[in-house]
This record gives structure tokens, C-alpha cells and sequence, in this order.
């Protein structure tokens, strides 16, 4: 199952997740301009885990449900929404809250500092065999991630560097110094001029704060392998 397991960037906040023999996308917005995938070519999905309602993560997810019938994740009114909409496999769920999707693969909620039209904006913890993710959604920095730190033994944290409506390099590189992963992921940058950063910037404040710490910069497609070594 090792060879399989893996973490690849679909552009801006997506990214498709394999871990304990399931696929799962978070924040499916496969229209990105970043994007490696169209949406003809997603054909397998289990579980969909959207952080909020905004249309860059929320994206195509009514449209891939529907065809995959695949289970959407999020919080309570988001998912009744989309109930609405035609979606029949819908866990809702709140900041705290955690769910066993299968025997192996569990997701708790945590909280994020942004916005969102039904209900809050989440991130997620998912924790897998082949180690603990942490998607953080769009978000500010809080103080809590420390907390996360010290409850869940994070593997790998994505994080928005973008700013404009996130952290940024200096303050995504801070972030880092409470969730104290064992590797990061910069997302929710370059999608557009109005995020544009340098990930290298990220990159390199990680290491200096965090010399163990490995910063995965991927291209959109790429793929990251998991367990992390
Ligand atoms: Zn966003």
C-alpha cells in the first residue's frame, strides 16, 4: 500500500490525498488556473473534505459527488447545502468533531480564522497509516495550532502562503513552529496575481526556524509519497 500512498497538489488549495486504500480530495476547485487535471479525467473519489464555502474550495465538489458518489465532509450547514444541491453521501460535521471514515482513516476538524457564507471555516486533521495530515484551509495565524501540535504528532501540514486573505511566507513559517510537523506543503499562492509569493521565501524561514523540517515546494501535479521518510 506504501507505493500508493501519496499527497499530490491540484493547484491553489486542492489536493487529492491516498491514504488507507481511499481517494480523497480537499478543496476540489479542478477549474484552478493551476490546475494539472480536468474534471473528465476524476473519475475515483471516496471522500471529498471541503474547509469552506468560498468558490476556490468548494469548487467543483457538487459536480464530482454527483459522479462519484463520493461522500462529502464538512461542516453541518455547508453540507446541508449541498444536500440541496443533489449530493446524496454528506457527513456533517463542526469544529472539534472528529469521524472514522473507515476502520483506518479518521478526520477531526479544527478551527481556522476566515470567513464563509454557511457555517465556519475548517480546516482538517486526517489521520491515516500512513501518517497525519493537516490541510489548515484558509486561514490567519492562531495560537492554537500549537495545541494541534502537541495533540496530533502532525506528518505533513499544508498551509496557505498566499496572503491577501491568508498567512503569508513569514507568518505560515511561524505557524510551522507551533503545528511542529515533520514536513509542510505551501498552497494557495500564485493562483492568481494577487497572491503571488515566492515559496522559496517559505522555504527557507522553515528551515532557518526549524532545521529538520522538510518543505516539499511542489508544481501543480506533483506528488509527494507517503510515509514521509
Ligand atoms: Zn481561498
Amino acid at each position: 500500500m506504501a507505493s500508493q500512498s501519496y499527497i499530490r497538489w491540484l493547484g491553489h488549495a486542492a489536493f487529492e490525498v491516498s491514504v488507507g486504500g481511499k481517494k480523497i480530495l480537499i478543496d476540489p476547485w479542478i477549474s484552478n488556473p493551476l490546475s494539472p487535471v480536468t474534471l473528465s479525467e476524476i473519475t475515483h473519489v471516496d471522500y471529498i473534505l471541503i474547509t469552506h464555502d468560498h468558490f476556490d474550495h468548494l469548487g467543483e465538489a457538487v459536480d464530482i459527488a454527483k459522479k462519484t458518489n463520493a461522500t462529502v465532509v464538512g461542516v453541518f450547514e455547508l453540507v446541508n447545502y449541498l444536500g440541496e444541491q443533489g449530493v446524496k453521501n454528506t457527513i456533517g460535521m463542526n469544529v472539534g468533531g472528529s469521524v472514522k471514515l473507515t476502520s483506518e482513516i479518521e478526520v477531526y476538524v479544527t478551527p481556522a480564522l476566515h470567513s464563509s457564507s454557511r457555517g465556519v471555516p475548517v480546516g482538517f486533521i486526517i489521520r491515516a497509516p500512513e501518517g497525519t495530515l493537516y490541510h489548515a484551509g484558509d486561514t490567519g495565524l492562531f495560537s492554537e495550532m500549537e495545541l494541534l501540535g502537541k495533540l496530533f504528532r502532525i506528518d505533513v501540514a499544508m498551509l496557505p502562503i498566499g496572503s491577501l486573505f491568508t498567512m503569508d511566507p513569514r507568518q505560515a513559517a511561524y505557524a510551522l513552529t507551533l503545528l511542529r510537523p515533520r514536513a509542510a506543503i505551501p498552497m494557495h499562492y500564485n493562483t492568481f496575481p494577487d497572491i503571488k509569493q515566492d515559496p522559496n521565501q517559505f522555504k527557507e524561514l522553515a528551515e532557518s526556524l526549524l532545521p529538520d523540517i522538510k518543505v516539499f515546494i511542489l508544481k501543480p501535479g506533483d506528488s509527494v509519497q507517503l510515509p514521509i521518510k
